[in-house]
């Protein structure tokens, strides 16, 4: 479209200049030819007019006599093909060719005669009037014997007919070739407007590649005119914006790129209150896709009453709202900060940073203080109490006084026991007990323990069995950590196996390959289901008034050494039937001993 016009543009200028050229030569050169031909006409007729002159001067200059004159007359008409009339000194018509002389009047005031009588010739155009056509009249003066007075006029007159038909001819000739020449000039016009319309087209193409996106796009400058000088200057503009282009899109990159793998959930809100942009970790947290949220509403997306009135009151007030908000129904506990946006984004700006984790340590450890203090409570009163009882009554009696002390002695025991097993666990947890990880045979792992342990089962008079397959290979372990685990699965074994009971501790290798799994299983009291899964919490005892003596911390200890050596650890158990408490090992294949030397 747009390069039709701009051909036409330059095209109907030329052509209605051609047009207005070519129409006024054209009425020009009729005009001068016109012109020529009646001047032509002129003297060709006075010529004539001269010629009968000499033959009817004589006879006129004698008085001529019309019987003579008319004859003439009418012969040299016939030699002319024109008309031809004398006429006397005083006008009176002596003879003509057309018409009968003795009815025609006096001549003597037709403006050729006229002329003639003061200059020699004379000429007129006019309309005839006996003949009621065009006429040319050329007229010639016969000059008297005497002098001044003239002896008469010979007149030649030629209808301009004849005339205005070479005149059409020569007008349609020349309009012939007006019209010819303009054609011409019109394909040349368009010739022009095109050559000069094409490096525009092409510009105007590599505009539009280059709106589409093609930004690569790019075009030859061809002169070193006004358009090469733009399609230089387009191609500039082109890489300009291609740079431009690569920065926004980096800079976009990466603030993408900030916002996946931003830990704090973000969203943004337009003024309607719709959903424009959310993180990742937002989705993750609200527990929608992103599809579902974009251009869903606030309300919708948090459905959550505190977030969406913290989110009004940002709107109404202008201003920053912030709250911790307990997201009870999705277990998260958020810090919710909303910002007014003023920039070209108006909205609101909404961070969410999940206190979750932080929340629940700070419950750990109040949960770990109000234990500990439970646990400290029965010995530490049973103690004041023995201490109170031996103080009041027993120091008399030096037998009870024993007892009493041997019982507040166990009780000290217990204690400490526990203080160590704490503070163990402690030391693990923050990693504050290097692991020496070396390859060991497994038997070299679980028989430590077993011994350790092996009068406790010979007192209950249970049966214990060990199978470690020969052929599984040494596992990658701190060796002594990990026979306190199997110990202390072991004790717990005993503790909770009625005397005749069975123990079985076996070695299987994980499907995967490079794991073992250890089971120390028993056919004893087994656990509750609602606290197996609890059983691996610090100072978590399943049923409080059996498990007699316990901390609750050895199976705490346990799952802390064997995620320390990149295992996993769990129990099975129906209650009355037994537990199955389960853990891998890394194997020691070359992937760990590469691990161990890099360390
Ligand atoms: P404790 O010192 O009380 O044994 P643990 O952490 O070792 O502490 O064990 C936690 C609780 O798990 C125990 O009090 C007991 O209720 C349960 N438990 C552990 N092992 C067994 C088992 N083999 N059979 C039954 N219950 C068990």
């Amino acid at each position: 479209m747009v390069s039709h016009n701009i051909r036409l543009r330059i095209a109907v200028p030329y052509m209605i200049l051609i047009l207005a050229a070519m129409g006024i030569l054209s009425i020009y050169l009729s005009r001068v030819t016109r012109a020529n031909a009646v001047q032509e006409l002129e003297e060709s007729l006075l010529k004539q007019a001269r010629a009968v002159a000499e033959v009817a001067g004589p006879l006129l200059q004698e008085g001529g006599e019309p019987e003579e004159l008319d004859p003439l007359a009418r012969r040299w008409a016939e030699l002319l093909q024109a008309r031809v009339t004398i006429i006397a000194g005083d006008g009176t018509v002596l003879g003509d060719s057309d018409e009968p002389y003795a009815t025609m009047e006096g001549h003597a005031l037709r403006p050729e005669v006229q002329r003639a009588r003061l200059s020699g010739s004379g000429v007129s155009i006019r309309t005839s009037e006996t003949l009621q056509n065009e006429m040319m009249y050329a007229a010639v003066r016969v000059p008297g014997s005497q002098g001044d007075t003239p002896a008469g006029f010979v007149r030649i007159a030629l209808a301009l007919d004849l005339v205005e038909a070479r005149l059409v001819r020569l007008r349609n000739l020349i309009l012939k070739a007006a019209v010819a020449t303009t054609l011409v000039a019109f394909v040349l016009a368009l010739l022009i407007a095109e050559r000069t319309a094409r490096p525009v087209r092409r510009l105007t193409d590599v505009a539009r590649r280059m709106a589409a996106g093609d930004l690569e796009a790019r075009l030859l400058p061809r002169s070193n005119d006004e358009i090469g000088t733009l399609t230089r200057t387009f191609n500039e503009m082109g890489e300009q914006l291609r740079e431009q282009m690569t920065t926004l899109a980096e800079e976009r990159a990466r603030l993408a790129m900030v916002l996946e793998l931003m830990a704090d959930g973000l969203l943004i809100v337009d003024e309607a209150g719709q959903v424009r942009l959310l993180n990742p970790a937002a989705a993750r947290l609200l527990e929608v896709t992103r599809e579902e949220a974009l251009g869903r509403s606030f309300a919708e997306v948090v459905r959550h009453h505190e977030l969406i009135e913290l989110y009004q009151r940002c709107v109404e007030r202008g201003q920053e709202e912030a709250a911790t908000v307990d997201m009870a129904q999705r277990n998260l506990f958020v810090r919710a900060m909303v910002t007014p946006l003023r920039g070209v984004e108006r909205g609101c700006l909404v961070i969410l940073q999940n206190l979750t984790p932080i929340r629940r340590l700070q419950t750990v450890r109040q949960d770990f203080i109000s234990n500990l203090s439970h646990e400290l409570r029965t010995p530490l009163a049973s103690l004041k109490a023995l201490v109170e009882t031996i103080r009041d009554s027993a120091l008399d009696d030096p037998e009870a006084a024993h007892r009493f002390l041997d019982r507040a002695e166990f009780e000290v025991d217990a204690l400490t026991q526990m203080v160590q097993e704490l503070l163990e666990l402690t030391r693990i947890e923050s990693g504050k007990i290097p692991l020496r990880l070396s390859p060991a045979p497994l038997h070299e792992v679980i028989a430590p323990a077993v011994e350790r342990l092996e009068s406790q089962v010979e007192r209950k008079g249970l049966a214990l069995g060990v199978a470690i397959p020969p052929e599984i290979g040494p596992v990658l372990v701190d060796a002594p950590r990990i026979s306190q685990v199997v110990g202390n699965l072991l004790h717990n074994a005993i503790k909770f196996t009625p005397e005749g009971g069975r123990i079985d501790i076996w070695v299987e290798p994980e499907a995967g390959g490079d794991y073992v799994i250890v089971h120390v299983q028993d056919n004893g009291v087994g656990i509750p289901a609602l606290d197996l899964p609890r059983v691996f919490e610090r100072f978590y005892k399943a049923d409080r008034a059996r498990s007699s003596g316990g901390t609750g911390l050895g199976l705490a200890i346990a799952r802390h050494l064997v995620q320390a050596h990149g295992g996993r650890i769990w129990a099975q158990s129906r209650a009355g039937e037994g537990s199955t408490f389960s853990f891998t090992l890394p194997l020691a294949n070359g992937e760990h001993e590469a691990q161990e030397a890099r360390a």
